[in-house]
């Protein structure tokens, strides 16, 4: 009997999401460039279901009943176009190639008009969760046409994640959606990972807390609204203690953050839809500044505040007024993300459900918290939703925690701790309800020396002012 689904690309991903549908009942066919690690997953893990090692495309193919679904979960770029190209004159109308990889959208898009050209359907998802997650329930984010996920749909919602039952996959949109949502996944990953870091830098910074200390206030804040995976796994960090030295594991390693890129493609695409997602870019700098030495090196000696430490009642209340910065700055993160995507939406036509959004993160990926379901509840009350922050809970928990949220981020102020995160957070939270911008300013000096008009508050048109002459007459364009 033929195989339901192949895996090709057996490196840690594309293994675990082959083994997990095979635990599934699922016969997978499987192949790789190097057959080595063909060989090696059926030596180790063929005893987990059935498998149907390959050792050539045409092999491969021929191993899948029909229509043929196509796993791909190589490097992403130029890789991915390899193997596409070496597989789709082999296909037929009506098959399916899903790229499970962390595609760009734009890629995903130029891929799916091509093959659709060639009579394939081809499905760009976003796979989240790292090796874990893919071995034993992501999140899955699929695109691609509403066709290829009648076939495919069924096999992603079995493997993928489960919460409350529901599985943590949906068809995300058409062509490149569900590389989009991946892709502003990862940016609010950055985003909500930075809020958490500049936490624990407040903490230990103002209050002089030992990293073991700080991890039972994060166990503490595990128990509440900001139970999540990655404040989970903070605690996990920040308790483990070096081997070697025994001094807390935190304080060995180079504090220089890395990245692979998915934050920066946020950001880039945050600016040409022209969405200001701050806490993302926030995120995404904050770790690029980190990984500059040399800058760092020759600024070091620069002059600080005299103080540099929490005393008293403002030192007891401190963690307190952290955990709700940190809430607050958390919705104003996610908000963006959100709005990003309604934006990409928007822009492409894809008629992405938010709501849906929120509820497949609720589980196996990285970002997956219960604030999640929240999110999903808003959504699903509001589709058209204009921001989060204006939404019921969220309103009242950040208008409730503006003060505290206020106070921490005046604190690092003035005692000369970086919080980028929490300081633009709030500054977008404050910028967005604020009656006047000086953004009318903006447009005045705009208009001053490019002639680049502005539109009036009290009559409809285009306006320029001759400021070059004496009586600065206005006249309309
Ligand atoms: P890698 O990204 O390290 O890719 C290695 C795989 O790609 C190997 O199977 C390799 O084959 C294959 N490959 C590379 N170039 C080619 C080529 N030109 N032709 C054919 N095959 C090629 O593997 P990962 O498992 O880490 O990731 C797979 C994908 O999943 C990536 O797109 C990644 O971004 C994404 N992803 C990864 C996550 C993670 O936590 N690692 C999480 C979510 C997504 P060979 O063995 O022959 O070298």
């Amino acid at each position: 009997d033929k195989a339901s689904i192949g895996v090709t690309g057996l490196a840690v991903m594309g293994r675990n999401l082959a083994r997990n549908l095979a635990r599934h009942g699922h016969t997978v066919a499987v192949h790789n460039r190097s057959e080595q690690r063909t060989r090696d997953l059926v030596e180790q893990f063929g005893a987990e279901g059935e498998f149907r090692p390959t050792y050539s495309a045409r092999e491969f193919v021929d191993a899948l009943e029909r229509p043929r679904q196509v796993v791909i979960m190589v490097q992403a770029g130029a890789p991915t176009d390899a193997v596409i190209e070496e597989f789709a004159p082999l296909l037929e109308t009506g098959d399916v190639i899903v790229d499970a990889g962390n595609a760009h959208f734009a890629d995903t898009r130029r891929r799916e008009a091509a093959l659709r050209e060639r009579g394939l359907h081809f499905v760009g998802t976003g796979v989240s969760g790292g090796e874990e997650g893919a071995l034993h329930g992501p999140s899955i984010m699929p695109g691609g046409s509403v066709a290829s996920y009648e076939s495919l749909g069924p096999l992603l919602e079995d493997i993928s994640a489960k919460v409350e039952g529901a599985p943590c996959c949906t068809h995300v949109g058409p062509d490149g959606a569900g590389h989009f949502v991946k892709m502003v996944h990862n940016g609010i990953e950055y985003a909500d990972m930075q809020l958490i870091a500049e936490s624990f830098d407040l903490l230990r910074g103002a209050l002089g807390y030992e990293p073991a200390q700080i991890a039972e206030v994060f166990r503490t804040w595990n128990t509440g609204r900001l139970d999540s995976y990655l404040i989970e796994i903070t605690e996990q960090v920040l308790a483990h203690t070096d081997a070697a030295t025994g001094k807390p594991f935190v304080d060995v390693v180079a504090d220089q953050a890395e990245q692979k890129g998915t934050g920066r493609w946020t950001v880039q695409i945050g600016l040409d839809l022209g969405i200001p997602i701050s806490g993302i870019a926030e995120a995404t700098f904050a770790r690029s500044l980190s990984g500059h030495a040399d800058l760092r090196a020759a600024a070091r000696g620069l002059a600080g505040p005299a103080r540099t430490r929490l005393s008293g009642a403002e030192a007891e209340r401190f963690a307190r007024d952290v955990e709700q910065a940190l809430y607050a700055s958390k919705v104003v993160a996610y908000a963006q993300g959100f709005n990003q995507i309604q934006a990409g939406s928007a822009e492409y036509g894809w008629n992405v459900d938010l709501g849906a959004v929120a509820s497949i993160w609720r589980g196996g990926c990285i970002i997956r918290a219960k604030f999640l379901d929240d999110i999903r509840a808003a959504y699903a009350a509001e589709p058209n939703l204009p921001t989060l922050l204006t939404s019921g809970e969220f309103r009242k928990a950040v208008e409730h925690g503006q003060d505290a949220w206020r106070s921490v981020v005046s604190t690092a102020t003035r005692l000369g701790i970086p919080t980028p995160g929490f300081s633009t957070a709030l500054a977008y939270y404050d910028a967005l309800r604020a009656e006047r911008l000086p953004a009318a300013l903006v447009q005045g000096q705009r208009d001053y020396f490019g002639a680049h008009t502005y539109r009036r508050v009290d009559r409809e048109g285009t306006f320029h002012t001759e400021w070059a002459t004496e009586e600065r007459r206005e006249r309309e364009t």
